[in-house]
């Protein structure tokens, strides 16, 4: 059987990994958490000292995914998404977050100065938005608010319906 592969994208904070996780918890679905997965692997290129995070190698985080790409059936949730092949995916989430939100869930996370006003420009100015709709085709490329409990709820059925669809569509 075939299944699509999803990818989960936006501003840290927005919720990509609570999303990913639920979705592999009610699918059979693989997580990806491609933040983690360059920790562990240490597929790092160097630091940077102003952002005051390691710099992704991204040659080597695509060939350590792309097996498991090609198979489908593969949630990937990373804060960025221009690197990838754009053939990996069939649909692109952007999750979106109202600044106060977004503050307090970084705050609470223990960022502070500029690393957080970064993070709260970089939602403001939608720039993950954008770099998915240059990076993927428009038409699979969808917003998705996540500020409440309520709203991850609603995305979680809409994407599993989603899912269920091309399931159909595609077998
Ligand atoms: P990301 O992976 O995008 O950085 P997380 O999934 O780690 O974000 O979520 C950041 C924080 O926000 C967590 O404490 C999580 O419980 C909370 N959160 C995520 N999505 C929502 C939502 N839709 N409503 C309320 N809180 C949320
Ligand atoms: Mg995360």
């Amino acid at each position: 059987m075939k299944r699509p592969n999803i990818l989960l994208t936006g501003t840290p904070g927005v919720g990509k990994t609570t999303l990913g996780k639920e979705i592999a918890l009610r699918t059979d679905f693989t997580y990806i958490n491609v933040g983690d997965m360059a920790k562990e692997g240490e597929l790092y290129e160097g630091f940077d000292e102003e952002y005051e995070c390691p710099i992704l190698d991204e040659d080597r985080v695509i060939d350590e995914m792309e097996d498991k790409m090609k198979d489908g059936g593969v949630i990937v949730d990373y804060h960025s998404c221009d690197f990838f092949p754009e053939r990996w995916f069939n649909i692109v989430f952007v999750l979106r977050t109202e600044n106060s939100f977004l503050y307090n869930r970084l705050e609470n996370r223990g960022y502070k100065g500029k690393k957080l006003q970064d993070n709260i420009q970089c939602e403001i100015f939608q720039t993950i938005y954008e770099e998915a709709m240059s990076s993927y085709k428009e038409e699979i490329v969808h917003q998705l608010p996540s500020n409440t409990p309520e709203d991850m709820e609603r995305n979680l059925d809409q994407i599993m319906q989603w899912v269920e669809q091309w399931i159909k569509d595609n077998n």
